[in-house]
């Protein structure tokens, strides 16, 4: 039976183009929003995903459903699950893999190292040795993070900067990542390809990250607290809409080449690349907040303290060129737009805080001046 579910869940619906993908964290923010656009193509897609408890796994259970009404079955379980792993394989060609399962976060690596250890390497490791003793070997396409660039203050960052002095354990182990990509594609000739993503968000997002939580306190009525760097230094993100990272997750999946196996081919090694997926223009928190304040039509009670060792930087920022010119990346939905619609999808998910915004718009207290 469970089979079954996965072979129909993998089958191409639009030959001869289509791919099969074997997406893991599929009940993530990123993971529900490329399996629902690789299958609305008609790729075959399997998510896998361990429905952890770092965040309200109640969302996940949310984005599962919404997955599983477009066809796409999610297996319970974790990266870590060599056997699971390779019953996939055994029963599915998987052409690709999309690889987004991670411990995410910058600050819970202070509270529980461990986790960023066991997901975000072994569990990589785990999944590239799925894919080399896979047959027939799948292409991979991988989240790496821009936190990579760490304490590199000269931005826009480009992928040839340099990516040894990461600021929190969670860039440690995304840099490692990409170490560890390079030998599986020296080694085994597996095609990987790293993605760089910059502080994605959108609707389905993440609670754990500040756009979601600070639009949750201030409907609340709950003082938000903004950091900002040494010397009144305003902290900024190249924030980047969800759509637009779906965009360059499935162009480079498209654009894989087919790993060759150890030795290479003919036409050389196999492919190992790393990308920018970012959206070029970086908001200071403080203008994130303001534009929260404008769509949710309440006004934030802010508290601005200096931000403390905590494994954030200070600012992001990409250079997009390798991605526009390789993948035809290009994101086009800007900070104001993008927000827009996560505002909507938050007051429609969690329609009691709604009725908050309005009390409080309706009784003259905290509303906005905009
Ligand atoms: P997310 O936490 O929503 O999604 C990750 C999913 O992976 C979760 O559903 C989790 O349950 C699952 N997971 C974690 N460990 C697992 C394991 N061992 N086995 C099986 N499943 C496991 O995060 P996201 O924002 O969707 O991020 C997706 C990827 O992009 C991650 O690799 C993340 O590090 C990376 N990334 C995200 C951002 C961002 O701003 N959202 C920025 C840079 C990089």
């Amino acid at each position: 039976e469970w089979e079954k579910r996965v072979r129909s869940s993998a089958r191409i619906r639009r030959r001869p183009s289509g791919l099969s993908v074997l997406v893991t964290g599929a009940a993530g923010f990123v993971g529900t929003h490329a399996s629902d656009a690789l299958r609305r193509r008609g790729d075959g897609v399997v998510g896998i995903d361990n429905f952890n408890d770092y965040y309200d796994p109640s969302l996940k259970r949310a984005r599962q459903a919404l997955l599983s009404r477009s066809g796409i079955f999610l297996i319970e379980g974790d990266i870590n699950d060599g056997p699971l792993l390779r019953k996939l394989f055994d029963l599915v060609a998987f052409t690709h893999v999309l690889h987004l399962a991670a411990q995410a976060g910058v600050r819970y690596a202070m509270l529980n190292p461990g986790s960023y250890v066991h997901s975000n390497v072994a569990g990589l490791v785990s999944i590239l040795e799925a894919a080399r003793t896979a047959n027939p070997q799948p292409a991979v396409v991988w989240a790496s993070s821009s936190s990579v660039y760490g304490l590199n203050t000269g931005v826009p960052f480009s992928e040839s900067h340099r990516t040894d002095r990461p600021a929190s354990l969670y860039a440690a182990t995304k840099k490692a990542g990409e170490e560890i990509a390079h030998v599986y594609n020296h080694i085994y000739g597996l095609s990987i390809t790293g993605l760089r993503f910059f502080t994605v968000y959108g609707p389905w997002g993440r609670p754990d990250m500040a756009y979601f939580s600070f639009t949750r306190d201030i409907l609340a009525g709950k003082t938000i607290t903004i950091f900002e760097g040494p010397g009144g230094v305003t902290v900024a993100r190249d924030f980047t809409f969800i759509d637009d990272i779906v965009q360059g997750c499935i162009a480079s999946l498209d654009t894989a080449k087919k790993s060759t196996g150890s030795g290479g081919t003919k036409q050389g090694p196999a492919q190992l690349r790393v990308f920018n997926l970012g959206n070029t223009s970086p908001v200071p928190v403080v203008e994130l907040v303001s534009i929260l304040e404008r769509h949710l039509k309440v006004k934030a009670k802010r508290k601005v303290v200096k931000m403390p060792r905590n494994g954030d930087v200070l600012f992001t920022h990409a250079n997009i060129s390798s991605a526009r010119a390789e993948l035809g990346y290009q994101p086009t939905t800007n900070l104001q737009t993008g927000l827009k619609k996560f505002v909507k999808w938050y007051l429609a998910y969690y329609p009691s805080t709604a009725g908050s915004s309005v009390a409080k718009k309706r009784g003259g207290r905290g509303s906005s001046s905009s």
